[in-house]
């Protein structure tokens, strides 16, 4: 791959590749799979590997909000999508783009219907969520009654699939729960289906699901950070390839005397004389606060260069004593080495924030070769 020469996030989809490949070879061969693409498709590039994950053969997409699904229907990706959180006010556009909605409450479906009504849907794909113990969206047992009463007298919309989130799919310290919640799911299913005009696919697991209960995998699995590289476990992440690789420059290295201050605030003292590197990226791309003063590294040549001193807006400062470098020489921010789940639990914070939040300021570089 070619040398960055300004601050760059790669985007590796022979990556995604191999992730894709690892994950379906963990699944039953009549299992779907869902890629989940919001928020830019983790802080990567959206159109990119939504396009990727299609040659591949994926199933299904699902993204958050609407506007993150009208922008890949716009570049062409002709996939079932559906909307993780729509909201009523992007009813309209949900339905201009054809995007499958996540209806989760009383409301919603209400909301939803209604505008069905309004635009004469006929049997437009919807998606049932039910809360098993997140608490954050989804329906609860006590409305499956008047959910079919309102789903079965009307052609107006289908209900293509049921689902649930795990809370805790990672923790191993959590199986008691997360067993509850498969159990709960497999209750609520079991009443629900018999009520039903039509055989929607059943989906639980998100990427720790898959590795840690397969036996739930139902109809469908969905994976979103496993895709790009992390499996909240080490032995996992060693068989997945990172996606994103955050690079950037060196601008000007300085040779500080020891005494000497090192950025706003006079945070960093050096206690001996040291060489520092300045770096163009900082918390306005995506690199927080919380990663400064030597809560986090980057490499150069291989080698650890802690980040000094506080994190500027559009700068970092580098402690590159005693690493054989020179301006203009590339720098990994987070990539292969240190990965990002390396990079993000310095600052005690995990691979899906440092991701997503490396900001549109930086180039997405897309590498498929
Ligand atoms: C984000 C999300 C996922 C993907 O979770 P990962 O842990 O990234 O695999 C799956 N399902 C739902 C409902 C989500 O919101």
């Amino acid at each position: 791959m070619a040398k960055a020469s300004e601050t760059v996030l790669e985007i590796d989809l022979l990556a995604l590749e191999h992730n894709y490949r690892f994950f379906k070879s963990r699944i039953k061969q009549t299992t779907k799979f869902l890629g989940v693409v919001k928020a830019f498709a983790y802080g990567s590039d959206s159109v990119a590997i939504a396009r990727k994950l299609e040659v591949l053969g994926a199933d299904y997409l699902a993204v958050a909000y609407v506007s993150e699904g009208v922008e890949l229907r716009k570049a062409g990706i002709k996939l079932p999508i559906l909307v993780l959180h729509p909201l009523p006010v992007s009813f309209d556009n949900l339905i201009t783009y054809n995007l499958e909605p996540n209806i989760y409450s009383i409301k919603i479906l209400k909301d939803f219907l209604r505008v069905a009504k309004e635009k004469e849907l006929n049997q437009y794909p919807i998606h049932l969520k039910f809360n098993t113990g997140l608490n954050r969206l989804g329906f609860t047992e006590i409305e499956v009654e008047v959910l079919t009463d309102m789903l079965n007298g009307q052609d107006r919309l289908e209900v293509v699939s049921m689902f649930s989130h795990l809370a805790a799919s990672e923790d191993l310290n959590e199986i008691a729960f997360t067993e509850k919640q498969i159990s709960t799911f497999q209750h609520i299913t079991s009443i629900f289906l018999p009520k039903l005009k039509s055989r929607p696919m059943l989906h639980l697991l998100n990427t720790s699901g898959i590795i840690n209960y397969e036996k739930a995998q139902y109809d469908m699995v969905r994976s979103g950070i496993g895709l790009y590289g992390f499996g909240n476990e080490a032995a996992i992440d060693a068989q997945l390839k990172p996606v994103a690789t955050l690079k950037t420059v060196i601008s000007q290295i300085h040779t500080i005397k020891m005494g000497q201050s090192i950025g706003y605030n006079m945070a960093y003292k050096a206690e001996a004389d040291i060489v520092t590197a300045t770096l163009p990226v900082g918390h306005a791309d995506g690199i927080g606060r919380q990663y400064g003063n030597g809560k986090a590294y980057v490499t150069i040549q291989g080698q650890k260069a802690p980040i000094i001193g506080n994190v500027c807006m559009d700068m970092i400062m580098v402690n590159i004593t005693g690493i054989d470098c020179k301006e203009g020489d590339e720098v990994i921010v987070f990539g292969k080495r240190p990965t990002a789940e390396e990079f993000a639990s310095g600052a005690k914070t995990i691979s899906y924030e440092i991701l997503t939040g490396i900001s549109q300021r930086v180039t997405r570089l897309v590498v498929d070769n």
